[in-house]
């Protein structure tokens, strides 16, 4: 430690936040005591690590993917084994490897209630997710090794209730009477309309794990815990929205996208931002122009698992669906990731909010028009803060969009509130992505934690490319 550090906590002092000003200063702290012990150990590892990195980025492609390592093929033939396909209580292996009493708590903290509340805790799923029977292994592959939050996230969420039943069957005697798995004990939280869909859950765990194995473990923040908290928060979000207003405003297809979307929105995340890639002109810079970089490969990785040159049948979780299904997933799909560019956020703001107001006006005229048992005080059409008539925009959707008002042009009410609905689909993913300012205090500090530390190996990584080191 020397006057450089001394100078930089006074710097991040003067931000006005004496978490954010402890984080930090242990972390330079931590870099500096690091620098005085091990500089030569550490300048070897550091340069084996940024070529490491670089290659990474660089062997980023949208149509080759990133290769698949020796662990996640094992994890393949485990599958192969185990899948039950079709079965009404079909558990993934990664669950079956746990020790009993990780598996109840864990089906506890997966039961239907648990996972609709904003205060889930992702980072205790996460250290569960890790607890396998000793010496467990097949073919090859080490559950010890394991760590699937997001597979065990999204199999709770996509799979229910019949993930949270097979959860309880997996218990045998150990089983606590008390638990409420799959119902909801408070008639708050309420299941997706997923049955229609035929969805395969063993289809769904395989598609789960291969995006899994995407995400590097060595990013701090945009790892497969960061993909897990925002399916959850997403989920979350969902159910603040009602089932009533949900139901009617979208179809089963556009949930169970946009849930998906949620679980590849940053894949194969290298650990450096848009601004990187398009400064240091790498080869996804190049390939998006750079545009959403980041973003569209995300987008791309995702759908080209789902319905691209990657695919494949044994993740097939779109078999049964008919061509305009998967056309309007893959449209929730696309739009939902691309909506994640932070570099767009305010415009994105701004546009929807003017979006409400003009759907709020224009729609409200029509339907009172055309009979229904709307009314609205004319004084306060034009105003967002008016809320003593106003009725929640949402309301506002299902009325129309339920509504006979004929499709006549580009302009119509309806139309406008279907673009709506979607712009709102999208923004979801967008708000469960940004969150971690809103959740509780030590989750909120944990994800702060991690985001610094990537950003500051980011400009290491910035730093050793400016000097040649
Ligand atoms: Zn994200």
């Amino acid at each position: 430690m020397g006057r450089s550090f001394q100078r930089r906590e006074a710097f991040v002092g003067n931000k006005g936040s004496s978490f954010l000003s402890s984080e930090l200063s242990r972390f330079i702290r931590e870099m500096e005591d690091n620098r005085e012990d091990e500089d030569h150990h550490r300048h070897v590892s550091d340069v084996s690590r940024r070529q490491r990195r670089d290659a990474f980025v660089n062997s980023i492609n949208p149509t080759a993917l990133i290769p698949k390592d020796e662990m996640s093929s094992s994890i393949e033939r485990v599958l192969t084994l185990e899948a039950d396909d079709g079965s009404e209580v079909y558990c993934p292996p990664e669950w079956n490897a746990l020790t009993m009493k990780t598996r109840a708590k864990l089906t506890s903290l997966l039961s239907w209630d648990n996972l609709s509340r904003w205060e889930f805790d992702i980072v205790d799923v996460t250290e569960l997710s890790r607890d396998t029977m000793k010496g467990s292994s097949r073919n090859g592959f080490e559950y010890s090794r394991q760590c699937c939050p997001l597979l065990l996230v999204g199999w709770a969420i996509l799979c229910a209730p019949m993930a949270q039943r097979a959860m309880e069957g997996s218990l045998g005697d150990n089983a606590d009477t008390t638990t409420t798995a799959g119902r909801s004990s408070r008639g708050s939280a309420f299941p997706y309309p997923f049955s229609d869909l035929k969805i395969n859950p063993s289809s769904v765990c395989n598609f789960l794990r291969e995006v899994e194995s995407r995400y590097s473990s060595e990013n701090p923040y945009h790892n497969n815990i960061h993909a897990a908290d925002v399916t959850q928060t997403l989920h979350c979000l969902l159910q603040f929205i009602g089932q009533e207003n949900l139901c009617a405003i979208y179809e089963p297809v556009d949930i169970f996208a946009l849930i998906l979307a949620a679980t590849f929105h940053d894949v194969g995340h290298p650990g450096l931002n848009n601004l990187y890639h398009k400064n240091a002109r790498t080869n996804l810079a190049i390939t998006y122009n750079d545009v959403s970089i980041l973003e569209n490969m995300h987008s791309a990785v995702g759908n080209s698992l789902l319905l691209g040159e990657t695919k494949q049948p044994k993740w097939d979780v779109f078999q049964k669906f008919d061509d305009r299904q998967i056309e309007r997933a893959r449209s929730v799909m696309i739009s939902a990731v691309m909506g994640t560019d932070m570099g767009s956020h305010f415009e994105s703001v701004g546009n929807l909010a003017g979006f409400v107001e003009k759907v709020r006006t224009e729609s409200t005229n029509a339907i009172g028009a055309s009979g229904t048992s709307f009314s609205r005080d004319q004084n306060n059409s034009n105003s967002l803060l008016g809320v003593k008539q106003e009725l929640p925009i949402l309301s506002i959707l299902v009325r129309v969009l339920s509504s006979e008002i004929k499709d006549e042009n580009d302009e119509s009410p309806k139309k406008e509130c279907t673009h709506l609905a979607n712009s709102i689909l999208k923004f979801l993913l967008h708000a469960a992505d940004i969150s971690n300012p809103a959740k509780k205090l030590n989750l909120a500090r944990y994800w702060a934690d991690m985001a610094l530390k990537e950003f500051f190996a980011q400009e290491g990584v910035r730093v050793a490319n400016l000097t040649g080191m």
